[in-house]
């Protein structure tokens, strides 16, 4: 069965999906852009999602095509079809991006802006258990992104160049410091462990406001488990007893190699186990009780 995508107000078959050459998407990289894991049907934390795409809209200074009822309504649409097309995997990664749409090449905005919106769906795989209880290893490098990295921008050729720099590696993420200071992953939000405190760099213009790490902060709230805020300088971090990668993706991963040292004992450590239980469990609850 073939794909069905979203664009621009219809449901189609992903082959007969064209979105004109001179879309500011294509030509500047002009647009936001939102994934989201859709569970067993249900989206998670949509409302979550939907404020953080306002947010990137509203930074780059493009209306909002929609509001959140009639993004939520889209979003149920597009998962029938594709529900019904995925009987091997129950998981759904859903991809939404809104571009400035097409006009004449010109960096500054065109009068007219029609936006260019589209949706599409493809296999939420989460990494398995092997994977877990290994870890992964992952790269360091200089955060040579721009002063904006807040906004969830589809322009992302400095996060491709750095993801593949993982990728080289035989490794699953690179670790950005800033001016030897933890920002993020390439595609990921970056927590190191230092005596049972999680630490976290600040939500601030240098890194994605994860939503996985939000979720990450509160459920340590929740369970008690220390959290400190901050910038933390390159040798705490490499000196770390844990590092974890979280995204909506990879939820929760334990980093256990970093630049081929072994982080801690080079094993994923007592916090991450935790932390992990208490992700899968919240997880569960909230399906269970979303309609
Ligand atoms: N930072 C970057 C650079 C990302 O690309 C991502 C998502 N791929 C994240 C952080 C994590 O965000 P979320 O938890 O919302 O997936």
């Amino acid at each position: 069965m073939t794909q069905t995508v979203y664009l621009n107000g219809k449901f189609l078959p992903i082959e007969q999906a064209y979105v004109p050459v001179l879309d500011r998407g294509f030509i500047f990289g002009d647009g936001v852009y939102e994934v989201i894991p859709v569970y067993s049907g249900h989206p998670f934390r949509l409302r979550e999602h939907l404020k953080r795409l306002d947010q990137s809209l509203t930074a780059i200074r493009l209306p909002n095509p929609h509001d959140a009822y009639t993004w939520e309504r889209l979003i149920r649409e597009l998962l029938v079809p594709n529900m019904a097309c995925s009987s091997e995997y129950k998981d759904i990664s859903l991809y939404l991006q809104v571009t400035r749409g097409p006009a004449p090449r010109d960096h500054a905005f065109p009068i007219e802006v029609v936006p260019t919106v589209f949706m599409m769906c493809s296999p939420l795989v989460t990494p398995s258990a092997a994977i877990r209880e290994q870890g992964v290893a992952a790269v360091s490098a200089d955060d040579f992104r721009w002063d904006r990295c807040d906004i969830k921008a589809i322009s992302l050729l400095p996060n491709v160049l750095l993801r593949q720099m993982a990728v080289d590696a035989s490794a699953v993420e690179t670790v950005l410091f800033r001016d030897g200071i933890l920002t993020e992953g390439a595609v990921s939000n970056i927590f190191a462990v230092e005596n049972g405190v999680i630490l976290a760099p600040p939500k601030d213009n240098h890194m994605l406001p994860g939503i996985t790490y939000d979720l990450i902060l509160e459920l340590a709230e929740a369970n008690d488990i220390p959290l400190e805020i901050g910038h933390f300088e390159e040798v705490r971090i490499r000196a770390a007893d844990e590092l974890w990668t979280t995204s909506s993706a990879r939820e929760i991963l334990p980093i256990t190699t970093l630049d081929g040292k072994p982080i801690a004992g080079g094993k994923p450590g007592p916090v991450f186990k935790r932390m992990y239980e208490i992700y899968q469990n919240y997880k569960q609850d909230v399906m269970r009780t979303v309609g």
